[in-house]
């Protein structure tokens, strides 16, 4: 495609039509070290300040309306405010927020759990995604004596420091097939980074290295869909399980994103594999602050009582929270549940719609001969500038990929389409298809301006 003479400024666009978010972020850089989630990665220029959330739209403090794709990144099943949580929160919160002592909400949300998650015996809550990765790594240590905990490269788990070797943000080092494991941050102890074994998604010599560690290896933690290698697994997940089975080392799957919205009964009841324990957050939460691990009572053993009190106090672990668990979260959490229990069309509108805007999306990509695809299972996708199907987790990676998503972020906010940085995008039930359209109207439009532009 031909580039014009005069290209677009899209950044200083955006920066025009939010005259008062600009006011509003002047004053969040002198006290807040970013307002927004995925912190300084997001260079803080442009960035929207949201007024108000409803259903499918979020509109800004400067009345610009936009079709949300971040969805809270993924908790927002039902979309934003919707009556069945705002209903629950509502009717719970007169009863009290928190008590820290015990009460029927929370085994009634417990009860549903174990009734949709097929490695669900026990279930233990906690406040969000990484303290339920951070509780399960400890469990599986607790219950094999083991040290070493395997992880995939570019896996996501969250932000404690096991969680942040080899994930989403350090440079891959070492072989392809036989990764290193290093610090995605400063502050990481070199002491825990000696305890990572890096894997590799979807390949042989995963399974080999399991075998190898085998006597080190507590537990193997996998997003079943990986957040940032968004392709099937379902043949590697279930060598993965016999591997892990043989070995004696646990098997955990990070549910956080696929639980709830993968299917009913998360990757899980997908792909038909049963994990020894799986780590949840986001949707069970129902729009507010939740973390959970539940697991087979083998498996939880190091956090089921006795029945001694002096003996639970030598061996038992404790995952508690002053929050966790609390009532108003159960309640909402439970009312989104119950929901997509009983009303399973849900999962085909929200697949079917994402297969429809990566489908007319990679059409036209191809028609205008522009390497580009939306990646993606399910109701969630991520925006990748390729063609053809990645060869290894390394082709999705990099900081020039991520400055490429970064910029179609901007150019897709001003046609009027929110999708979040550094994340996948996601579907919700009230997404209609003349969101669709507009997404997909939004995708084109941007990537032509972008060619335009000699950005691609
Ligand atoms: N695991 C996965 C797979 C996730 O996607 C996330 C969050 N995006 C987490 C863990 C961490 O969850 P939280 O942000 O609630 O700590």
């Amino acid at each position: 495609m031909e580039e014009t003479t005069e290209k677009r400024d899209i950044e200083q666009l955006i920066v025009d039509r939010l005259p008062k978010s600009e006011e509003i972020l002047e004053r969040a850089k002198k006290v807040l070290l970013s307002p927004t989630v995925t912190g300084p990665f997001r260079a803080p220029r442009g960035v929207a300040f949201i007024e108000e959330a409803k259903g499918a739209k979020i509109v800004d403090v400067d009345g610009n309306e936009y079709v949300d794709l971040t969805m809270a990144y993924g908790p927002l099943i039902l979309g934003h405010s919707h009556p069945v949580a705002v209903e629950a929160i509502q009717k719970a919160c007169t009863n009290g927020t928190v008590y820290d002592i015990a009460h029927e909400p929370e085994v009634l949300m417990a009860e549903l759990m174990v009734d949709s998650i097929p490695c669900a015996d026990r279930v233990t809550f906690n406040n969000s995604g990484t303290e339920a990765t951070m509780h399960a790594m400890r469990i599986a240590r607790a219950r094999t004596g083991k040290d070493k905990i395997g992880k995939f490269e570019g896996g996501y788990h969250g932000v404690h420091d096991y969680a942040l070797i080899s994930s989403v943000l350090s440079n891959p080092e070492g072989p392809v097939e036989d990764p290193v494991s290093v610090p995605d941050n400063k502050g990481i102890p070199q002491a825990v980074v000696d305890q990572v074994i890096t894997l590799i998604f979807n390949a042989p010599e995963t399974l080999e290295k399991i075998r190898r560690h085998k006597d080190e290896l507590a537990a193997v933690i996998i997003e079943p869909v990986p957040s940032m290698y968004m392709v099937e697994m379902g043949d590697f997940l279930k060598d993965l399980r016999e591997v892990t089975k043989e070995c004696g080392v646990l098997l955990i799957f990070d549910e956080v994103i696929s639980g709830f919205r993968l299917a009913y009964g998360g990757a899980q009841e997908y792909y038909g594999i049963t994990p020894d324990m799986a780590t949840y957050g986001k949707i069970i939460g129902g729009g507010l602050p939740i973390g959970a691990v539940a697991g087979s009572v083998d498996a939880m053993d190091p956090l089921i009582t006795t029945g001694d009190p002096v003996q639970d106090l030598a061996d038992k672990l404790l995952t508690i929270g002053t929050f966790s668990g609390n009532p108003l979260t159960m309640a909402s959490g439970r009312a989104v549940v119950e929901h997509l229990r009983d009303n399973p069309q849900i999962y085909d509108h929200i697949n079917g719609l994402a297969d429809r805007i990566k489908r007319e999306v990679h059409e036209f990509a191809e028609e205008n001969e522009i390497a580009f695809q939306l990646i993606g299972l399910g109701s969630w996708f991520i925006p990748h500038f390729i063609s053809g199907a990645p060869k290894s987790p390394r082709d999705l990676r990099g900081l020039e990929t991520l400055l490429m998503q970064e910029i179609l972020c901007n150019y897709l906010r001003y046609h009027g389409v929110y999708l979040p940085d550094l994340h996948t995008g996601f579907l919700s039930a009230v997404h209609t298809e003349e969101d669709a359209d507009k997404i997909i109207a939004a995708v084109k439009t941007s990537l032509l301006e972008m060619s335009e532009d000699g950005i691609i």
